[in-house]
């Protein structure tokens, strides 16, 4: 089982008398490997982007007599640049959440209000790809959940965005809220290309994308999961997911609901 890390000091108070003291370091360790991983992962991804850079950068520079073959390059470095900022902006994000200690700067929010602003940020990249985003529940959701607000509207706008970039153009996502006694349940249905069962643990880990170049090509950075799974768990709440291959996908964040916080209409108590 339990590999241990022990490290033993010895301290000798008289010539027949020492002390031994055994101290357990694995769970130090682990966070050091955690930590290790984690920026192994990071150079890994940073290295595709900036290779991409230094290239059409150098391309750019001995092509200065042709000005359409200037053009082009100078187009592809901007999205490959912008790609890159997304992905750093991701990176000091999940620092950011896997930090630690939000609920201190928690407060009580209405839970509509939350989605509607967090379906509100992802809005334009929807209409752009002819998408509508329809909502059940949402206005006239009464719930009161206790909430870093800007985190938890970040992590309801990923969960959009991944159903509006994983659809066919022209489709609708569906954002249900459902409230309960003690809970609230926010579930996100997409009709797009679903998630295989044998993938619904790994997309939660960082980087990891079923179809790299597809998450690439539709702006992803292989992070958005894993800062939302981190942030729904900092609510104390929790995320599942209920897909198949080619059926779409439904992501249902709950989230413990604040007492005292009244029903919406007509729900029974
Ligand atoms: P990405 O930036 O690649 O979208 P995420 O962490 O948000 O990163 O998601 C990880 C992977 O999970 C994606 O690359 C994609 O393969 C899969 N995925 C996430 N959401 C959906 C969805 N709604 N439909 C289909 N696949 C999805």
């Amino acid at each position: 089982e339990r590999m241990l890390n022990l490290r033993i000091d010895g301290v000798q108070l008289a010539e027949d008398y020492t002390v031994l003291i055994a101290r357990d370091h694995t769970p130090m360790r682990r966070l050091n490997d955690t930590r290790k991983q984690f920026i192994a992962d990071i150079s890994h991804e940073l290295k595709t982007p900036i290779g991409a850079i230094s290239l059409l950068a150098e391309t750019i520079r001995d092509s200065a007599d042709d000005a359409e073959a200037v053009r082009h390059f100078a187009a592809s470095l901007c999205t490959e640049s912008e790609r890159l900022s997304r992905l750093v902006a991701d990176i000091i994000e999940l620092s950011r959440v896997e930090a630690r200690a939000p609920l201190l700067r928690a407060r009580p929010c209405a839970i509509g209000d939350i989605v509607t602003a967090g379906i509100a940020r992802e809005s334009l990249p929807a209409a752009t790809r002819g998408m509508t985003i329809h909502t059940h529940g949402v206005e006239e959701a009464r719930a009161t959940v206790l909430a870093v607000r800007d985190q938890l509207e970040a992590a309801i706008a990923n969960l959009v965005s991944n159903a509006v970039r994983y659809s066919p153009d022209g489709g609708r996502v569906d954002v249900t809220l459902t409230e309960s006694a003690d809970e609230v349940a926010i579930a996100f249905t997409d009709r797009g290309i679903g998630i295989d069962p044998s993938e619904h643990r790994a997309i939660f880990r960082r980087f990891y994308r079923v179809d790299p170049a597809r998450s690439r090509a539709s702006g992803g950075t292989g992070l958005g999961l894993s800062i939302v799974t981190h942030v729904v768990h900092d609510h104390r709440g929790d995320i599942s997911l209920d897909s198949e291959l080619g059926r779409g996908a439904t992501f249902t964040i709950t989230l413990p609901r604040l007492p005292g916080s009244p029903h919406s209409k007509g729900m029974p108590t």
